[in-house]
């Protein structure tokens, strides 16, 4: 606590110099936790979201499907979609200097330093301030305490969405990811069925699978492998959990278990952001 008495956080800090509130909090070790000792229930009011500054965060494990949800909401509300792990595969795709670096570390299913990640951050958030945009979906970030604790310095996050899966269930779903190189869509060929047991309920999500023209070009995720899924869950148990707590304790936590593929999922999943009524509402507006 004391680090707070030496340093003040610089004014200036937004957003998009992510990378130099890392670097200012890093350095003073301040502690930037904001833990509210009196945690309330959150509670989604029925604000039209064009009267709020979306800045909300998709928490879950590999596979649970937060890319998917989180880049249809952000189409919904017109709100950028920012997906670390993009960001991550385009730095690996560009063959810059931290590529090979880079790849090591993703196909280990490990996470990336926090320095290159608020890097990279940092550039997609100036990029997107040049071209007017406001509020943001973040996707896979925070993915750590320490990430969570400097994004609460430079942004005022009021949702956190937290997607929840059956473990098997997530595995068969990175399994059968697929993505066409050449427009970028991503699919799934995995046709999950699976009993309830031991309390879980049985889940049945059918394949998501792309139109003839990209058949030829599907991909697979280099990380998308068996043990590197495995290794993912892992350190997802291990350094992300903490960050739903982080994010409960301050009641900003909405947990969503899927009951099933995007048809099921999606309009269950409005209803529980209160935006069910909001396409309605925004075509008798047009
Ligand atoms: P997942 O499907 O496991 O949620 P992502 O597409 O979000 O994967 O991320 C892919 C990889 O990119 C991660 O396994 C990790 O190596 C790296 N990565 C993405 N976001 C972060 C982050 N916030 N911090 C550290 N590493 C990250």
């Amino acid at each position: 606590m004391a680090a707070l008495t030496r340093f003040t956080k610089p004014s200036s800090l937004s957003l998009s110099n992510i990378s130099r509130a890392f670097y200012f909090y890093s350095s003073s070790s301040a502690d930037v936790a904001h833990h509210n000792p009196h945690p309330q229930i959150h509670h989604l009011t029925r604000k039209d979201p064009k009267d709020r500054n979306v800045q909300w965060v998709f928490l879950g494990c590999p596979g649970v499907g937060k890319g998917t949800y989180a880049s249809r909401l952000s189409k919904f509300l017109g709100v950028p979609h920012i997906a670390t792990g993009d960001l991550v595969r385009e730095e690996l795709a560009s063959s810059g200097p931290m590529s090979h670096q880079l790849a090591e570390i993703v196909n280990q299913g490990k996470l990336v330093s926090d320095e290159i990640i608020f890097n990279l951050l940092s550039k997609r958030l100036e990029a997107g301030e040049a071209k007017g945009e406001s509020g943001f979906i973040l996707d896979g970030f925070p993915r750590t305490v320490k990430q969570a604790e400097i994004l609460e310095g430079v942004a005022d996050i009021d949702l956190v969405v937290n997607l929840k899966l059956r473990e098997d269930v997530l595995l068969e779903k990175c399994l059968g990811r697929r993505m066409c190189s050449q427009c970028g869509g991503n699919f799934n060929v995995a046709s999950i069925n699976v009993k309830g047991e031991n309390g879980n309920p049985a889940i049945s999500m059918a394949p998501l699978l792309p139109p003839s023209h990209c058949m030829s070009k599907l991909i697979t995720r280099a990380d998308d492998t068996e043990e590197v899924v495995k290794a993912r869950l892992r350190v997802y148990n291990e350094k992300s959990r903490p960050v739903e707590d982080f994010y409960r304790g301050q009641g900003k936590l909405l947990e969503f278990d899927l009951p099933g593929g995007i048809p099921e999922s999606w309009p269950k999943l409005l209803e529980a952001l209160n935006l069910d009524d909001y396409e309605e509402k925004q075509s008798a507006a047009a």
